[in-house]
């Protein structure tokens, strides 16, 4: 079966196939964090739900071009940057290293590129030349980059592709400057902000005199310039479809850089939103989580992945301090239940047994049916726990069902930190320990339980033979 996937932009669930002709390379661009604050969990639904793609993609064979930008000046960035009077650097530096120790600590695979947008100003500038030479983008009285809707309709081109839009309320050449707005405000938007005082020292040169970008054009120039002007996916929290991806795709169509056929983008995915205990977060509801709020109740980074992976992408996920104290019970289970296969395991390798693997691969090509995927996992588990308590899992059963484990957990990410690895120097004095304890040679036997300390590493004797573990 091919991996489906719901695509906004033809409000289906579609088989995946990549532009790519030999069908392996896949290009994913997801909208980053703006750097003006500490990302929400709200935020980082969306960021684990980017991760789960990526990491199905990588799991099914593909080859992925990951690529997420920093959005580093938009309309919120610079009122902080004027209110802190630092620089739009100093300012934005701090916020961008607090989201990749978070984005780290929830195990996200680090993208490929992360382009910042202060870093692709000649990019943006091109893309708003080409539109200006093709009618598209006109200059407003104050020297603003607007992008017009109307020529760009005339072209034949579509606005309102990724939602229906009343464009019958639009007034030719009414403009909105703000980087959001509703629905109802459809109209002309900024592709380029004159520079105005209160933008401080945030501005840069461009053909239409001092400015900066608006926040739709950072998005069409960074991806168009990582990916190529058509690329497979485009992600976000659904809050982007309009106008943020609605605009990207007005822009980056309305420069006709695609190749005949194809379109900017060929799979839009959107994930739902993240409400806390019911409702939408606000910091006056007392209802905010960063994820070191939750560090400080005592929850680890594993525990808050695994409950942001717990539902649907295309749900809305009711975040509760209880499904975080269920997601470590969950966890606890699934640790103990490796825990006993690794031991029967030992070290011998095994080719991974299907009986885990195929449902959970056939729950994550139904459009990433995470859900359902974690409930073989736990099908598995109980299943396992079963076999270990009637002594019915052979060890190398045991190493095929690990095995097996690994692989989904290359998806999942949720695995416990891998026991410290023993190096074979330590090995061999533990062989020799127990070589002398076996001729009865005690004093040997401590002397080398002490050497072994001393590099670190004690000696415990259970039923079942030495063990060692790190100091
Ligand atoms: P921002 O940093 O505001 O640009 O947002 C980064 C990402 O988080 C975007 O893809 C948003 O759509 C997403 N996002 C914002 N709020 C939420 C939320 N409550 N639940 C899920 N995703 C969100
Ligand atoms: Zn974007």
């Amino acid at each position: 079966m091919a991996l489906r996937l719901f695509n906004t932009l033809t409000r289906r669930v579609e088989d995946f196939q990549p532009l790519d002709p030999a069908g392996r390379r896949v290009g994913l661009y997801c909208c980053g964090p703006t750097v003006y604050d500490l990302a929400h969990i709200g935020n980082f639904r969306t960021f684990v739900f980017a991760d789960l793609v990526r990491r199905y993609l990588e799991f099914r064979g593909y080859t992925v071009t990951h690529v997420m930008n920093i959005t580093d000046v938009e309309d919120k960035i610079i009122r902080r940057v004027r209110e802190t009077g630092l620089s739009l650097k100093d300012y934005t530096r701090r916020y961008e290293e607090e989201f990749f120790r978070d984005f780290d600590a929830l195990r996200c695979r680090r993208p490929h590129h992360t382009p910042h947008a202060t870093e692709h100003i000649p990019e943006m500038l091109a893309l708003i030349d080409r539109l200006m030479h093709r009618g598209i983008a006109y200059r407003a009285p104050d020297g603003s980059i607007y992008f017009s809707i109307e020529k760009y309709r005339g072209c034949g081109c579509c606005y309102g592709q990724l939602v229906n839009l009343d464009l019958q309320q639009l007034r030719p050449g009414e403009r909105v400057s703000h980087d959001e707005y509703a629905k109802e405000s459809v109209a002309d938007f900024a592709l380029w902000k004159a520079r105005a005082p209160e933008d401080g020292e945030v501005f840069w040169p461009s053909p239409w005199g001092e400015g900066r970008p608006g926040w739709h054009i950072e998005c069409s120039a960074m991806s168009m310039k990582w990916l190529g002007p058509a690329f497979d996916l485009h992600l976000g929290g659904e809050d982007l479809i309009f106008p943020h991806h609605e605009d990207e795709i007005a822009q980056s169509e309305g420069a006709a850089v695609q190749p005949p056929g194809q379109r900017f983008v060929k799979y839009w995915l959107h994930g739902a939103h993240l409400l806390v205990e019911g409702r939408k977060m606000s910091k006056s509801l007392g209802n905010f989580f960063t994820l070191r709020d939750l560090f400080q109740k005592g929850f680890n980074g594993r525990e808050i992945r695994y409950l942001l992976l717990t539902a649907h992408y295309r749900e809305t996920f009711n975040f509760t301090l209880d499904g975080l104290a269920g997601a470590r019970t969950a966890l606890s289970r699934l640790d103990e239940c490796l825990g006993k296969l690794r031991e029967l395991a030992g070290t011998q390798p095994a080719a991974p047994d299907d009986n885990l693997l195929q449902p959970f691969t056939r729950a994550l090509d139904d459009d990433l049916n995470i859900a359902a995927a974690w409930g073989t996992v736990f099908e598995w588990v109980r299943e396992c726990n079963r076999l270990i308590a009637a002594r019915q899992m052979a060890p190398a059963q045991a190493a095929a069902a690990l095995a097996a484990w690994e692989k989904v957990d290359e998806v999942l990410g949720v695995s416990a930190a891998a026991e410290t690895a023993i190096p074979p120097e330590i090995m061999e004095l533990a062989a020799a320990r127990q070589a002398a304890r076996k001729a009865k040679d005690f004093a040997r036997a401590d002397a080398l339980r002490q050497e072994l300390k001393t590099r670190g590493w004690l000696v415990e004797d259970t039923p079942k033979g030495p063990k060692l573990k790190p100091v």
